[in-house]
């Protein structure tokens, strides 16, 4: 566990989160930590959920998927993704400033569109081709 982790563990009693890991969505609650300090997890199926739930509660992340406007293109648009997790609160943040960007075809997939997108170290990749219309 992080030196962050702990820190935030120690601020809230108790946080129920819904484990999004596989289809089972097991229900997981985090309440206090035990002896040794760590936090006690219930309702996880497997070791992934526990460490989901740890990271759900101190440091959220997520992965944006959107798409941009192509000029030039075959297609009008180009879907694109962060190439990490982000933290949560900076996905609407990183999502008004992709919208700010325009593309001209032809985009490949793995195309680095962002780099570094507002300093989160996540870049803002393509995930399919648009062929130039010429
Ligand atoms: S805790 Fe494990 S089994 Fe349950 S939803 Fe998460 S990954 Fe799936």
């Amino acid at each position: 566990m992080t030196q962050r982790q702990e820190e935030m563990l120690g601020s809230f009693k108790k946080k129920d989160v819904i484990c999004i890991l596989c289809p089972k969505g097991c229900p997981l609650t985090v309440a206090g930590q035990d002896k040794k300090g760590n936090p006690k997890i219930t309702g996880a199926e497997c070791k992934e959920g526990k460490e989901y739930a740890l990271q759900e509660i101190t440091d959220p992340r997520r992965v944006i998927t959107t798409s941009i406007v192509v000029t030039g293109g075959r297609l009008p648009l180009a879907s694109v993704r962060t190439s990490v997790a982000i933290p949560k609160d900076t996905v609407l943040p990183c999502l008004e400033e992709i919208r700010k960007v325009t593309l001209g075809a032809p985009i490949h997939i793995g195309d680095i569109i962002v780099p570094d997108v507002l300093g989160t170290g996540a870049n803002i990749i393509a995930t399919r081709d648009v062929a130039a219309t010429q």
